[in-house]
């Protein structure tokens, strides 16, 4: 029997990791009960640290930890899925195509930045959602340092003001004056069609990050769209053009194409919809995890979000649960009740929130060392070492923050 798993990011690695533990538990050998997954890079791309300099260096190793929980890393990219037959196509980086059949398959690739068709974005945007994105990014900052000083060397527009343009945004001007020495003038400005910062998290965070945003100087647009963008700046949609030789997209993603290979109905954001257990609704053998799934939370209506926190914990979940049914032991139902947030806002501390509702509860240096810490511990693999690898990844403790309630 066979589980493939497509995708290293968050939700890919703790199915991986949930499943072996239950193959464990349960005393089957990897023989019995292969465990394979199916990745470009046996790495884990810290996404959500994309926004900070030196992003070449924002990776994991996947390979050692696969290697102590008997997982089978494949390398290549999933192309096709015959959910019919139970296969997936993969490509390798030699472009060598093999065919992977399945009798239990979880779906974690993960979602990836919209870019939509405003003329000049594709030649002329940047934006901190991939690793090779990020590190373009910073390779054009540090490139702006051989220009003389003006005010469109000094400007950085950012397109969008949700979490990922925030952050981007007000990590900037520090960022800016590291690589363009005391001289510049850093100019950021956050342009939204909302009404005002944040549109989607609510009236409490707000005067936050808009006095973080007074004290860094970073400007607001907002009620208007970026029209146009060009190698000399931006043209927003009333008609206003900001100098700029630096424009950073961060408006809006959408799951990784491969769910249209899974022939189950999808949100607006490509997100598969899974019943409680994380199976693909209508597909027998298929689990979806992490931001390719549609999942309920709880029984009060609320869905897991697009982010690392609901991943992880929806990988572990979707991994033991298609290792309980080729085991014969029954299902755990998915839960997240407890849900908090926190928004980095660069030389302005960060901003921490607990429940749906975001009321703020930590603000400055202390949110910000809680940032630092998520960032820096919390989201990593687990230690290369079996027992402990498995230990991480039981799904009823994974991603676990009561201790913030
Ligand atoms: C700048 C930024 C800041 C963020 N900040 C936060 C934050 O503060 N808190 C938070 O909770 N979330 C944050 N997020 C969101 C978070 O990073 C994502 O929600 C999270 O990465 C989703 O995990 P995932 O495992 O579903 O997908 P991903 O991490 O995207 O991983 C997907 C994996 O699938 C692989 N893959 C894709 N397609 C294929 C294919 N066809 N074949 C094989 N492999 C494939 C990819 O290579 C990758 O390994 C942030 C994101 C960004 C970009």
């Amino acid at each position: 029997m066979r589980i493939v798993i497509i995708g290293a990011g968050f939700a890919g690695m703790y199915a991986a990791l949930s499943a072996a533990r239950l193959r464990e538990i349960k005393g089957a050998s990897p023989e019995e009960l292969e465990i394979a997954l199916v990745a470009p890079q046996p790495t884990l791309v810290v996404r959500p640290r994309l926004y900070e300099p030196k992003p070449e260096t924002l990776t994991a190793p996947l390979l050692d930890v696969f290697n102590a929980i008997d997982v089978v890393y494949v390398q290549g990219s999933a192309e096709a899925v015959d959910t019919k037959a139970r296969t997936v196509q993969i490509v390798t980086a030699k472009d060598a195509r093999k065919t992977l059949p399945y009798d239990r398959l979880i779906v974690a690739t993960g979602s990836r930045l919209f870019r939509p068709n405003v003329p000049g974005l594709a030649e002329h945007g940047f934006s901190v959602d991939s690793l090779e994105d990020a590190i373009a990014l910073d390779k054009h900052l540090h490139g702006l340092a051989k220009l003389p000083q003006s005010t469109a060397r000094d400007t950085v527009v950012v397109a969008g003001g949700g979490f990922t343009g925030i952050e981007a945004a007000t990590e900037l001007p520090s960022r800016l004056r590291a690589i363009l020495g005391k001289d510049a003038k850093p100019r950021i400005v956050i342009v939204d069609r909302g009404a005002a910062i944040a549109p989607d998290m609510g009236e409490g965070p707000r005067p936050i990050i808009e006095d973080a945003m007074r004290k860094l100087g970073v400007e607001g647009r907002f009620g208007a769209g970026v029209a146009e963008v060009s190698k000399s700046g931006v043209t927003l949609s009333n008609g206003e053009h900001i100098e700029a030789a630096t424009v950073v997209w961060a408006a809006g993603i959408r799951a990784a194409p491969l769910t249209q290979q899974i022939p189950a109905e999808r949100d607006n954001f490509g997100r598969l919809l899974v019943d409680r257990d994380l199976r693909v609704q209508g597909i027998p053998g298929v689990f979806a995890a992490g931001d390719a799934a549609r999942a309920a939370c709880d029984d009060v209506g609320n869905y897991a979000l697009m982010s690392c926190q609901h991943a992880t914990r929806m990988g572990a979940f979707a991994g033991n649960n298609a290792a309980a049914e080729l085991l014969g032991v029954p299902t755990r139902p998915y839960h997240q009740k407890g849900y908090v947030t926190c928004l980095d806002l660069g030389g302005a501390g960060a901003l921490f929130t607990r429940g749906w509702e975001r009321e703020v509860t930590m603000v400055g240096d202390v949110a910000k060392k809680t940032k630092q810490e998520i960032n820096t511990v919390w989201i990593y693999p687990p230690r290369a070492e079996r027992a402990a690898a498995l230990a991480s990844a039981d799904p009823e403790h994974v991603t676990d923050v009561s201790g913030f309630f």
